[in-house]
């Protein structure tokens, strides 16, 4: 069977970066704006993996204050999307291990997540025991978001894994991260994969780049390159805009092929019983909310009488 890795190298890991960042370095200039420090300041400490998904070392001399302050709104609806994950399995943040509180119909108390405590509120609907199998599966509804804020934030960590000489190869990503409206141009690829990890999970997050061995093999065009990014529970799968490469080479009668990283390799394969994949559209400008059904394995269910 064809494999994620007939198709794709690791390119760059964050496991290879580190505390990159130090205040006294001069001859800088900032990736996401092209400014020096005689334009802009670089005293607040950028991290490359937002410290949303989970505290983490891993900083950068390339991104200025100004940029690090606008991409802190987008990251606050990422943090939305993703933060009862981080609240379950008590994964630290940048202010501490974040608490859950889900979007809840009027009348309704919400589902809470606070010290590790889930608090189901009202939603009785929302847990459902399963003695047999030993298993609680519960709905979390998020608060609402911005799923192409979420987009920005995930391109621009994988901006960060490119080398210098790649993103002067592919200076169009940066009118893709800055544009405030979606652009359909069709280079990019809107479509993210979400995995979540049933038997081991991330105590410290990390992304990998992959990028595409060939980028055409027979009438199939992969994209070049692919982040994956590693949090908690969760693997998100997602693919860069196509690259210069991919658009010099682009005929019509190629099929654009997304293929999908087999994320139950981290997994405690003996232990799973099915494998779920969910995706998600990050074109969407308008903020949502979605359920997202976690499964929860227990030892055994006390009865409260
Ligand atoms: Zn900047």
């Amino acid at each position: 069977m064809e494999s994620f890795f007939d198709f794709y190298d690791l390119h760059t890991t964050s496991d290879d970066l580190s505390a990159n960042y130090s205040k006294s370095q001069n001859n800088r200039k900032c990736r996401f704006c092209d400014k020096t420090p005689l334009d802009v300041s670089f005293n607040n400490k950028p991290h490359i993996i937002p410290e949303l998904f989970g505290r983490n070392n891993i900083t950068s001399n390339f991104e200025c204050d100004e940029c690090n302050k606008l991409f802190q709104n987008y990251e606050t609806d990422t943090a939305t999307m993703i933060q009862h994950y981080l609240a379950l399995l008590r994964i630290k943040t940048k202010r501490g291990v974040p608490n859950f509180q889900s979007k809840k119909e009027q009348g309704n108390y919400a589902t809470t997540i606070a010290d590790g405590q889930i608090n189901f509120g009202s939603n009785i609907e929302d847990y459902q025991f399963n003695d047999e199998e030993k298993t609680l599966t519960i709905n979390f509804r998020t608060k609402r978001f911005c799923p192409f804020f979420v987009y920005k934030v995930f391109l621009k960590m994988g901006i960060c894994l490119l080398s210098e000489d790649e993103i002067k190869e592919n200076e169009h990503y940066f009118d893709f991260l800055n544009s405030e409206e979606p652009i359909t141009n069709g280079l990019q690829v809107w479509t993210t994969y979400r995995y979540m990890l049933k038997t081991k999970y991330h105590l410290v997050p990390n992304i990998n780049l992959y990028r595409a061995k060939k980028t055409i093999i027979k009438n199939d065009a992969f994209p070049e390159y692919i982040l994956l990014i590693n949090f908690s529970n969760i693997v998100f799968q997602f693919f860069l805009p196509l690259s210069k490469k991919n658009v010099t080479e682009y005929k019509s009668d190629l099929a654009l092929r997304l293929h999908m990283y087999p994320s139950f390799v981290l997994d405690d394969i003996t232990r799973l019983k099915q494998i779920e994949v969910h995706n998600m559209d990050l074109s969407e400008k308008n903020k949502v909310s979605i359920t997202d059904k976690v499964v929860l394995h227990y030892q055994q269910r006390d009865r409260l009488v």
